[in-house]
């Protein structure tokens, strides 16, 4: 096993750019291969755990709603030297010398985001979809200040108001929660919203399978005077391939995750649509006092290499290929929707809009740590997740997440989609049949399995 570059891929790869050559510049493709080479020479010890942790992901189904695959091409952006860059300031308006390249890479990610979600303008500098709702919030909202966001247990984010995140310890955050069902209920929404009269409403979600009306979230915040910050951390992807409403110019302000379900690196994007020229609550327009929020309020200097990744990624998002990827994610996610409930079990709101589906165990005996790990020991992996309601710790919960990202990228269909809700569906009724115990010999099948089908759909791009 090895971390050296793989050969040529005869695969259909990433189309290249626009205007840029078919073949990568080979001092790059040396130096990678060199650079593999002499990490194992130099430190055996970390060289082993990286590859691994590289076998790990070839060969297990990756099934966490949060998580992706980035094209190796996402990765060698990632692993360049532009991380020996450093960049304080923006495209232009840097605070030292020897920025040219700098400025030409990042205003190439901001045009793609641009191009891909149909913005204004973007922020591409945030080191994480965190870090691009902390800059949000501070920038919009006074130390004090309310905000309105969905609870955590109701599949809300961290830094939408928890009292575990600053979001909710320096601002006055209030949380509305969802019917028994799982559902967002709008006016329970616009009634928190006029008693509360928060300064921002904040919308999107981590455990959420459902779509969200944001043109109504608008309506909301219009009507109690509030900011409306859409976090498309989850499903941006099927956002940006035209299978989810857009919020970018509904909300004042778009944010995301981009190694979920844009397929790139670690980091974040701040977005802006028709709200992009609009005053900002200080000088200048809206964008202007956000991309100060993100440097210098609450970042240092950007990370080059990562933005060269987002900007890789994005040109992968506006493509055509990448609009097979997203139907093909939601059509998997309504697979295993389909399959578990014919199977028997229940799932939050009954079923899908997006790439996730959630599960509710409660009642059946078997809780969303032992499922998760069950699963782990049979190579499916997942993440146990409260579901509405849930008075399970949240160490143990009531429920589990499940997504389809890394299944799509890998070109599994509803068909293949439907075959791991099976797996699934069987290590868990063998589960509530033992008490919790797993039997080796149904252990040993599905791995198997799971084994099989990693090597019939191989990481896209990552095969020698
Ligand atoms: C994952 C997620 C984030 C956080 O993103 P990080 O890049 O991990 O900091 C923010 N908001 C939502 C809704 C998320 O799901």
């Amino acid at each position: 096993m090895s971390l050296t570059l793989p050969a040529p891929v005869t695969e259909p790869e990433l189309p290249a750019a626009p205007g840029t050559g078919p073949a990568p510049d080979p001092d790059l493709v040396d130096f990678a291969g060199h650079a593999a080479t002499r990490l194992r020479e130099r430190d055996g010890a970390l060289y082993s755990l990286l590859a691994r942790e590289s076998a790990r992901q070839r060969d297990t189904l990756m099934m966490v709603a949060a998580s992706s695959v980035a094209d190796p091409s996402v990765l060698a952006c990632e692993g360049s030297t532009l991380g020996n860059l450093t960049a304080e300031g923006f495209p232009g308006n840097r605070y030292h010398a020897g920025c040219g390249v700098a400025d030409e890479i990042e205003r190439l990610a901001i045009d793609r985001a641009c191009a891909a979600f149909g913005a204004v303008d973007a922020i591409v500098q945030p080191h994480s979809g965190s870090s691009a709702n902390l800059a949000v919030i501070t920038a919009l909202l006074s130390p004090g200040d309310s905000l309105l966001g969905l609870d955590l247990d109701c599949g809300g984010h961290l830094t939408h108001g928890s009292p575990a995140s600053v979001t909710g310890r320096y601002y006055r955050a209030h949380g509305y929660r969802v019917t028994p069902e799982g559902l967002l209920d709008y006016d329970q929404i616009r009634e928190l919203a006029l008693e509360h009269r928060p300064k921002l409403i904040v919308c999107g979600a981590s455990a959420y399978p459902r779509s969200i009306d944001f043109a109504r979230f608008r309506e909301i915040a219009d009507e109690a005077n509030a900011y409306l910050l859409a976090d498309i951390s989850h499903i941006a992807g099927l956002v940006a391939a035209g299978l989810h409403q857009s919020p970018v110019d509904h909300a004042h302000v778009t944010t995301t995750s981009t190694y979920k379900q844009l397929y790139g690196p670690r980091g974040g994007l701040i977005l802006l649509g028709r709200e992009a020229r609009r005053a900002g609550p200080e000088r200048g327009t809206l964008a202007a006092t956000l991309r100060r929020a993100v440097f210098p309020f609450t970042q240092g200097t950007p990370d080059l290499a990562s933005v060269a990744a987002k900007a890789r990624a994005l040109d992968f998002v506006a493509s055509p290929d990448f609009a097979e990827l997203a139907k093909r994610l939601a059509d998997g996610a309504q697979a295993i929707a389909e399959r578990l409930s014919d199977r028997g079990f229940r799932l939050v709101t009954g079923g899908t809009d997006t790439h996730m589906v959630l599960l509710d165990l409660r009642g059946t005996g078997v809780t969303g740590d032992v499922a998760e790990q069950a699963l782990e020991s049979c190579g499916i992996v997942v993440n146990r997740n409260r579901v509405p309601g849930d008075t399970t710790p949240v160490r143990v919960t009531g429920g589990l997440r499940l997504g389809t990202n890394t299944l799509a990228a890998r070109g599994m269909d509803h068909a293949v989609a439907a075959e791991c809700a099976d797996l699934v569906a069987d290590v868990l009724m063998a589960l509530r049949a033992q008490g919790g115990v797993l039997p080796d010999a149904l252990r040993d099948r599905v791995r198997t399995r799971v084994s099989e089908l990693c090597a019939a759909h191989p990481l896209p791009g990552y095969l020698p």
